[in-house]
């Protein structure tokens, strides 16, 4: 198992998880970009969000709830943040399992890429 993600997920490489349920975990960004920044995570090794099958969008819907549950717990729910899921090579993904990331606790530029 060489993937980093399920690493973290199976406890065989330590992560500061912020949430867990059935699907999905998060966890702090090991280098963060910003004050916040966690990852969203399906158990699921799933590759990219290019990969995922119709019956498998829905993950994306419930990592968003997560997200912003975790947004009002951080206490950046009022001030905003950002959701960024990277997609391949052009679109930045480094980690091939697919993820969102939470950024907030400063004001995060305005550029999209
Ligand atoms: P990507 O560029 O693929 O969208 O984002 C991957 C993210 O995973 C990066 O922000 C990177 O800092 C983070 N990351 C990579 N390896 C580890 C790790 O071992 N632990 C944690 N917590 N984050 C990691
Ligand atoms: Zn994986």
């Amino acid at each position: 198992m060489s993937c980093i993600f399920c690493q973290i997920i199976s406890g065989k490489i330590p992560g500061e998880i912020v949430h867990q349920d059935d699907e999905v975990i998060a966890f702090r960004d090991i280098n963060p970009r910003a004050p916040i920044h966690i990852l969203i995570v399906p158990r699921k090794h799933l590759a990219a969000l290019s990969d995922l099958t119709e019956e498998e969008l829905s993950i994306l819907g419930k990592m968003g709830g997560i997200a912003k549950k975790l947004a009002e717990r951080e206490g950046i729910s009022e001030r905003g943040y950002r959701i960024v899921v990277n997609c391949g090579a052009e679109g930045g993904q480094v980690v091939p399992h697919l993820h969102m990331h939470l950024l907030g606790g400063r004001q995060l530029s305005d550029e999209m890429g």
